[in-house]
């Protein structure tokens, strides 16, 4: 869970703060009404520098696990204006005159920070590439690929599963790389005005690292190519996602466009608490990778693992009902490792949603999922 500060805004006009961190995970919501502690397996307050959030929230580990070869993927949920995106990204992507301090780097930059140091350090040939998608009324776009976004065909195969079809791919070898394609993605980013959030962003983005590795051998022989001396390569991936604002309809004033917008933004979560809605309560254990047949621990500090469980009786997924879960199945299913970040505004305006972010966080918490 991560509190934002209450905003200018907020405190000019005397919102009170009624969110509290009381410290080991628990947050305390007290208002005039309502009263009520959750638990969780990490709370970032106010004060929480974004290196804080990076250390604290198992993301370095979710980064070695995409180098292991799984599938990572990470959400940011919340209403409008909770801090998602800055989460994410910083304030960097939303101001092009000048860039944020290294201080203020999200959860991406310092991913790709990780990744490319641990690619040095472990003497192993990682083939890196990016993907950059959004999904807007339920239509997948490329923000990667130049000149106007259009609607790209979400297609199955039985070796692929869900895919996008002429989707970009871009390799990088450098931070400057991989921090400018986001950039240039995050621009192209459907936003559209409404009474909540002016920059209110209205839909989902997905930002997919993949990890191709291959260990390399320390002594190849001679007139071995490196395929011959190397060790299988593995491929992992490590998917970031900024969900549209979770707010609902009414309260956005939304109407005409806005409300189909709003329509498709529903669906789409509504989907994914259903599809980690299938296994509630189960409590997480040691689990195995069909990837590499390594039993991994869930990594400390996690907000949320869901690793596969080995054996259990197997519930439908509805993966189909939204795009946005047919694009993540691979993620939500046996082998993927999910970090889910809800983010809350702390003022007293917003304290429904607040609520119902706490809820529905505390849902995903308690799911476990099998390969
Ligand atoms: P969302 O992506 O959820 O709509 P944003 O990330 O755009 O929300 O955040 C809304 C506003 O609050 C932005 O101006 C952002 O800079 C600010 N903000 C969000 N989280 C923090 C934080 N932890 N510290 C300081 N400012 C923040
Ligand atoms: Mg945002």
């Amino acid at each position: 869970i991560r509190v934002r500060p209450l905003t200018c805004t907020e405190a000019r006009r005397g919102d009170q703060q009624v969110v509290h961190s009381l410290g080991d995970g628990a947050v305390h919501v007290s208002a005039a009404r309502h009263d009520a502690t959750f638990g969780f397996s990490a709370v970032f307050d106010a004060g929480a520098s974004q290196e804080a959030v990076f250390e604290g929230s198992g993301m370095r580990q979710l980064v070695e696990l995409a180098i292991d070869g799984f599938s990572c993927t990470v959400f940011a949920f919340g209403q409008t204006g909770s801090g998602k995106t800055y989460t994410l990204m910083g304030p960097l992507a939303q101001s092009e005159t000048q860039p944020a301090s290294p201080a203020l780097l999200g959860l991406m930059q310092r991913s790709f920070t990780c990744l490319l140091e641990q690619s040095r350090s472990r003497g192993s040939d990682l083939a890196l590439s990016a993907s950059y998608l959004e999904i807007y009324n339920e239509q997948v776009r490329d923000l990667l690929s130049p000149g106007p976004p259009c609607a790209l065909p979400l297609r199955w195969s039985k070796t692929r599963g869900f895919y996008v079809e002429n989707q970009l791919s871009v390799e990088f070898e450098s931070l400057e790389a991989i921090v400018s394609l986001l950039l240039q993605g995050s621009q192209r980013r459907r936003t559209s005005a409404h009474a909540l959030n002016r920059h209110s962003s209205r839909s989902h983005a997905l930002l997919t690292i993949h990890i191709r590795s291959r260990a390399v051998s320390a002594h190849p022989a001679p007139g071995e190519g490196w395929g011959a001396s190397a060790c299988p390569s593995k491929q992992g991936t490590l998917c970031f996602v900024d969900l549209a604002g979770s707010e609902r309809v009414k309260e956005t004033g939304s109407s005409g466009e806005l409300s189909v917008e709003a329509n498709s933004i529903n669906r789409s979560l509504l989907a994914l608490g259903k599809s980690w809605g299938t296994r509630p309560g189960s409590p997480a254990g040691p689990h195995r990778s069909p990837v590499t047949s390594f039993v991994a621990p869930p990594p400390a500090g996690h907000c949320i693992s869901l690793l596969a469980k080995p054996r259990g009786k197997r519930t439908h997924i509805p993966y189909r009902d939204s795009k946005l879960t047919r694009l993540l199945a691979r993620s939500l299913g046996g082998s993927g490792i999910t970090l889910m970040v809800a983010c809350i505004s702390p003022s007293s305006r917003c304290l429904s949603e607040t609520l119902s972010t706490l809820h529905y966080a505390s849902r995903a918490r308690r799911v476990t999922t099998r390969p």
